[in-house]
């Protein structure tokens, strides 16, 4: 008669009052074991092992202390699998535990100190594996993705200090004079010709010149859909292909182009679509419009 390896078989690790933690395994002398006592408590298992009261005691605090790190791995494993997910990679699920209520076959019984510590160890390079070779890689890209497109978004004020809006976002009426409306596709900030003007977000230049209604007019493209507009100005201190960090100089405020006064018109673009800037912008140090 020829001698059959053991199919794998499920230990269940129980703790009172939590929920159990199934484990494949097939160590034939735990099988043995496990069958032979099978729903057995822990402290039961610890009693029948150690020779006397302290050496059980010891046992079983070196089973639950087992236990626990079983469980730190575990939660471990799935925090690392959190940061899969986060870094865009597939699920695998071939180094986890089943869940808990997922269907599980064999055997219970409990596991000693001595195995439930070896197979911690055998699960820790598994689990470093897992962060190092795959995890790590892919988070790392995807935080710096992140980290671009935080600098892209155009959340940083074209002023420093209070800013005094005088045109709103909209429809508006003619500041020229008549009734006719038109469409403000900007905010107007009101201030002193030379204040200074600072890019609202990292980007590249792609305008810096004089023309049109816009005067002396810088736009910055952020990336990631967003570009940005300063209108108006008295100076314009960049160029065309410069990058810019959020907070560098792009010029000074002026009065230059279609302009009824010293102010900086602003504009927000996404997708190549003016964009209300109040959006992006955390406004609530401003002074009222006063239209
Ligand atoms: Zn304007």
């Amino acid at each position: 008669m020829r001698f059959r390896l053991p199919r794998p078989y499920t230990i269940l690790i129980t703790r009172t009052g939590e929920t159990p933690i199934a484990i494949d395994l097939r160590p034939l002398p735990l099988i043995l074991m496990g069958l032979f006592l099978a729903a057995v408590p822990v402290v039961w298992v610890a009693q029948l092992v150690g020779h006397n009261g302290k050496l059980a005691a010891e046992n079983e605090n070196l089973t639950e202390t087992a236990n626990e790190v079983l469980l730190e791995l575990e939660t471990l494993d799935s925090e690392v699998e959190d940061l899969r997910e986060r870094a865009g990679l597939p699920e695998n699920n071939s180094s986890a535990l089943p869940p808990a209520d997922s269907p599980q076959g064999g055997v219970a019984g409990t596991a000693d100190a001595e195995s439930l510590f070896e197979l911690a160890k055998s699960r820790m390079p598994q689990i470093d594996t897992k962060l190092e070779a795959q995890v790590r890689p892919a988070l790392e890209s995807t935080l710096a993705e992140e980290a671009a497109q935080a600098a892209a978004l155009p959340n940083a004020k074209p002023i420093s200090g209070k800013l005094e809006v005088t045109s709103e976002f909209g429809l508006r009426r003619n500041p020229f004079g008549g009734s006719r409306f038109e469409m403000h596709n900007g905010i107007d900030f009101r201030g002193p010709t030379g204040t200074p003007i600072y890019a609202t977000a990292d980007g590249i230049v792609v305008k810096a010149e004089r023309s049109g209604g816009y005067g002396k007019h810088v736009i910055i493209d952020h990336g990631y859909t967003y570009e940005t507009l300063y209108a108006h100005l008295s100076e314009i201190s960049l160029q065309a292909g410069d990058r810019v960090k959020r907070g560098d100089l792009v010029g000074a405020l002026g009065s230059t182009g279609r302009s009824s006064g010293p102010h900086l018109h602003y504009e927000v673009h996404r997708n190549g679509q003016p964009v209300n800037p109040r959006y992006y912008l955390d406004l609530e140090d401003t002074l009222a419009p006063q239209n």
